[in-house]
């Protein structure tokens, strides 16, 4: 007798977190690693660590259009400089300045060795010659020294940081034109099911657009990854073995969908029997059970459910964190929130839930409410909603204005490690 999804509470079923430990153990980050243009770097993983080579800012300048002068006492109301010349953003003056002697400076411009504070030009009367402040004067100010933002010598960046568009900001202030980045490894997937047309072709009563390879050819492109899309396997064992032969031999993750569960025309299983070592999780997770993972000789393989939510609570939670393993990326920069419940939520004690969420700042507080749709077959829950709410297997009740777990939809996982 095949196994049944009928129980919520299965004492065999596997927890959320053990999976992730079973699943990151088996996964070894990929060694090889290239040198890539710093506009090309966006999102790709550091392959070693990034020093700055100097500092910055590299010389001392102003933080404002005005004066630099050089001040001995700073404890006068009024002040007249003699002005001896200007310095530019890329035109710096290059004479000495004596005591009581001013530079009309421009933001970002050198402000000379001797000069102890810079005047706004708001504050400053100008004659001829001669500049006159009516104002006070504290030490150094609106100078910007050199390596107050990042210092030479410095560790900048750790090997393992996703690069983003600040981080490529920096990197490019640093001078660098080239990072050393984790290869891209090769992603592969397919759709399984007799039930499935591609879209733009005309559908008939029981069919289904295939939409499960849409939705992760978009949930890949966040990644550094080679992505190959290989179509849909027909519900039969020699269409799905042909395409996991295939597929397996060029990738080094390979990904599908449907199939998997305990169905008379869910063949997965048998065809992974043959071809590789493949473990069949019950997992205590809504949704997303059943799910397989493994290998075919070295590619990492996962059979994800068929139905779409399931896609991409199974994607988010641990194909995100194995793909992260795979990259070489260990920076975690995780958020997890907790916000207040608006109305009580039931569910049955086992399995971990997933629910889909829509979170609220209200007088800066963060309140959530629990979309009315939950089926794992309807995605517009996923559309209409910017959060999961978790739920551990321990609880069925929670009660309104009770603090749950949050995770926002632009952070993929719990876990990266
Ligand atoms: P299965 O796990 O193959 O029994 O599929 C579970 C449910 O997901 C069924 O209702 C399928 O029609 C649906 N489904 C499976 N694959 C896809 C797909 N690629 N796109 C949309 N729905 C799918
Ligand atoms: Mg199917």
């Amino acid at each position: 007798m095949k196994d049944s999804c009928f129980n919520e509470y299965d004492p065999n079923a596997l927890d959320v977190e053990n999976a992730l430990i079973k699943i990151l153990k088996s996964i070894k980050t990929k060694k090889s690693y290239e040198s890539v243009k710093l506009k090309d770097s966006f999102r790709r993983i550091l392959a070693k660590d990034i020093k700055a080579k100097n500092n910055i800012p590299n010389y001392k300048n102003s933080a404002m259009d005005g004066y630099a002068i050089n001040i001995k006492d700073f404890s006068k109301d009024e002040y007249i400089f003699d002005c001896i010349g200007e310095s530019f953003a890329g035109h710096p003056y290059k004479g000495k300045v004596k005591t009581n002697e001013a530079v009309k400076v421009m933001t970002g411009a050198l402000v000379p060795d001797s000069c102890n504070a810079v005047v706004m030009k708001e504050l400053v009367h100008e004659r001829e010659n001669m500049i006159l402040i009516k104002s006070k004067i504290a030490t150094n100010q609106n100078i910007r020294f050199p390596g107050e933002d990042i210092k030479k010598n410095d560790s900048v960046f750790s090997k393992g940081k996703e690069i983003d568009e600040i981080d490529i900001g920096i990197l490019a202030s640093l001078g660098q034109s080239d990072v050393c980045v984790y290869s891209k490894p090769v992603i592969g997937f397919f759709s399984t099911g007799d039930e499935l047309i591609s879209v733009g072709k005309l559908i008939k009563k029981s069919q289904v657009y295939d939409s499960n390879r849409y939705l992760l050819h978009g949930l890949l492109q966040k990644y550094p990854v080679k992505i190959k899309d290989y179509g849909v396997a027909k519900d039969n064992l020699t269409s799905i073995t042909r395409k996991l032969k295939k597929a397996s031999s060029e990738c080094d993750l390979l990904l599908t969908t449907g199939g998997v569960s305990v169905g008379d025309a869910d063949f997965v299983k048998d065809a992974l029997d043959k071809l590789g070592k493949i473990n069949f999780w019950k997992i205590a997770v809504k949704p997303g059970r059943p799910l397989a993972y493994g290998k075919i000789n070295k590619c990492l393989f996962f059979g994800l459910p068929g139905n779409p939510v399931s896609v991409v609570v199974t994607f988010n939670l641990f194909v995100n964190a194995a793909i992260r393993k795979i990259i070489g990326q260990t920076i975690d920069n995780r958020l997890l929130l907790e916000a207040r419940l608006e109305s009580s939520i039931k569910k049955r004690k086992g399995r971990k839930e997933y629910k889909r969420g829509l979170l609220k700042v209200n007088n800066g507080n963060l309140s959530v409410r629990c979309l009315a749709s939950q089926g794992s077959n309807i995605l517009s829950s996923l559309k209409n909603a910017n959060c999961y709410i978790v739920l551990d297997e321990s609880i069925d009740k929670v009660e309104k204005g009770t603090y749950v777990k949050i995770i926002p939809f632009t952070l993929e996982s719990e876990h990266y490690e």
